[in-house]
């Protein structure tokens, strides 16, 4: 059976199946003219590379994001094209039957994507056992043997998430690896949970050029992860203007800037407010829900709580503020006459990506 035979057989026709290659191509920002490429490494995918999913101390937040898209479902088309030989949540099997799923995997060349974190060590071991063996051993244990490992969602990224602020002792797949002395990259994923477009995205250019897309500091794909939320931001001018919400009941205040309620935009990294979730339908801050920086290695510990503001950020030409005074700062630079340059720099807010990496 020819490739887009089998995606007929699953109700996905032609044109539905280009228009996700071209969406994420483009969101990868690679040219079109490498669309066809991408296309036959998806076609080739259907041959197909297998995967086993591992499912750590999670709550199934990131398979409920990549399963839960509208149709034609991406997840479903570039998931079957990757044959999930083991995932706790949707495989079919269960017990003696998964087990065996996931060792007959093991002797392939397989992708690994990890949710969740992992105990950090064997001490920890009980806080996270699957079918009776250490989560923590199967996870070396098919780490040491897979093709490439991608790490999805907050928990399985560098910071550990929301496990990693509990008592569990977890810790990232990358972290893990590091301590256990095992040189394997990871590229990491973060996002709590992960974004549908970005694991699409980084598996489909992964296997149109057999390696890892340009990484950041923290192992995140810079076409996913390169640009500050807090400069994409559809609250920016009123960031700019000094309009910052104080009262959530006060419907003047609904769209102003979130930075007194602990908005983490100009520390956070991430695709959000180009790219939306659930289909594009909406994003946290459109929502009305300050970025609580789930992008972010500081994330969860290092960012809470959520709700209050963060103490200090930086201005180009004024230094660290806090959010307390920021508007006060913003207005007093203008007032004092600083030139007309220094004065839409610093009150636009508008850090380069050098000074964040600075400040954080
Ligand atoms: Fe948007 Fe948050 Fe920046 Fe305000 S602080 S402009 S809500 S990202």
């Amino acid at each position: 059976m020819g490739n887009f035979d089998l995606l007929k057989v699953k109700g996905i026709s032609r044109r539905d199946f280009m228009k996700v290659i071209a969406a994420t191509t483009a969101a990868l920002g690679l040219p079109e003219l490498i669309v066809p490429q991408v296309a036959n490494a998806a076609e080739q995918a259907l041959k197909k590379p297998p995967v086993i999913w591992l499912e750590g101390m999670d709550c199934t937040g990131c398979t409920e994001s990549a399963i839960s898209t509208l149709n034609p479902s991406p997840a479903e088309l570039i998931l079957d094209m990757l044959s999930i030989r083991y995932h706790e949540t949707i495989m079919a099997g269960s017990g003696y039957t998964s087990e065996e799923a996931y060792h007959e995997a093991l002797k392939e060349k397989f992708v690994l994507v990890v949710e969740g974190s992992s105990p950090g060590t064997k001490e920890q071991d009980r806080f996270c056992m699957i079918g009776g063996r250490p989560f923590r051993e199967i996870l070396i244990e098919s780490a040491q043997k897979a093709q490439v490992i991608l790490a999805i969602g907050s928990c399985a990224s560098e910071g550990a998430g929301i496990p990693g602020a509990c008592a569990s002792g977890a810790v990232g797949v990358a972290e893990l690896l590091r301590n256990e002395g095992i040189d394997k990259p990871v590229i990491n994923l973060p996002c709590c949970p992960v974004k549908p477009t970005t694991l699409i995205g980084t598996i489909l250019y992964y296997l149109t050029y057999q390696k890892a897309p340009e990484l950041d500091s923290q192992n995140r794909p810079v076409a996913f992860y390169g640009s500050l939320l807090h400069d994409n931001c559809p609250r920016r001018g009123h960031f700019e203007n000094g309009n910052y919400l104080t009262d959530w009941n006060d419907p003047l205040q609904k769209e102003y800037c979130l930075i007194l309620k602990g908005c983490k935009g100009p520390k956070t990294y991430t695709d959000c407010a180009q790219v939306w979730w659930n289909d594009n339908a909406n994003f946290c801050i459109n929502a009305g829900s300050p970025c609580s920086g789930c992008s972010e290695k500081e994330f969860y510990n290092g960012f809470s709580p959520l709700y209050s503001k963060q103490e200090m950020f930086k201005l180009p030409g004024i230094g660290q503020v806090d959010a307390d005074t920021v508007g006060t700062v913003i207005g007093g630079a203008a007032a004092i006459g600083l030139g007309a340059h220094l004065i839409a720099t610093a009150a636009s807010g508008r850090l380069s990506n050098k000074d964040h990496k600075e400040d954080m």
